[in-house]
């Protein structure tokens, strides 16, 4: 029998980010952090009902539930880490334009001031976790989220978002989480992934 979930492929080549994120680091961020991730998921729901649901089905049946904590924190984390990859794009960043920058100035008052906030919220997330730009009801917002949380389960729908474990950025940036998290505000946000989530 096959596994259920499997690894999606890279939407890039792996140097297609280098230097600001070598094909060092998404050797080991994608080739053995994400693919750990889908490997325990497919041990933990081996010969389950979970086996039958799709990723965010597990997701939604594991959030909160004491004995599942395993099955969860490592659904959501295949799920964050596949949304990661499509958050990012050679040649992406800086402020977008239609309907998505419309929005950030009506959300955040101008694009400088989303970049500030979004920039503090993958700074102040102690630990391991998450910077997200979500839509919240009628407008957009900036959170962020410990270990392997997620805005679907909070009601938000998550548009890009930014990994703050240390193995998102270590072997590049070493301690400078701040340059790291620039650099892809700046230069590789997929702001076209966030405009198809927005409208999905
Ligand atoms: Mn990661």
């Amino acid at each position: 029998m096959s596994a259920p979930f499997s690894l999606p492929p890279l939407p890039y080549a792996d140097n297609a980010l280098d230097p600001l994120i070598s094909a060092n680091t998404i050797g080991f961020h994608y080739g053995k952090h994400h693919k750990a991730y889908l490997d325990n998921l497919n041990k933990l729901v081996e010969g389950k009902d979970l086996a039958q649901m799709s990723l965010e089905e597990v997701i939604r049946a594991s959030v909160g539930k004491p004995d599942m904590t395993g099955v969860f924190n490592n659904a959501a984390q295949v799920w964050n880490h596949t949304f990661y990859w499509n958050s990012l794009k050679p040649g992406g960043g800086g402020k977008p334009g239609g309907t998505l920058g419309a929005m950030i100035d009506a959300s955040f008052g101008d694009y400088d001031t989303f970049r500030k906030e979004f920039a503090n919220a993958a700074m102040t997330q102690f630990g391991s976790g998450w910077a997200w730009l979500v839509k919240d009801g009628d407008k957009l917002a900036v959170t962020k989220t410990g270990n392997a949380e997620l805005p679907m389960t909070q009601g938000k729908k998550a548009l890009l978002t930014i990994d703050v474990w240390e193995h998102a950025y270590y072997l590049d940036y070493q301690n400078l989480r701040l340059k790291y998290v620039e650099t892809l505000i700046d230069r590789l946000m997929n702001w076209d992934f966030a405009e198809k989530n927005l409208a999905s």
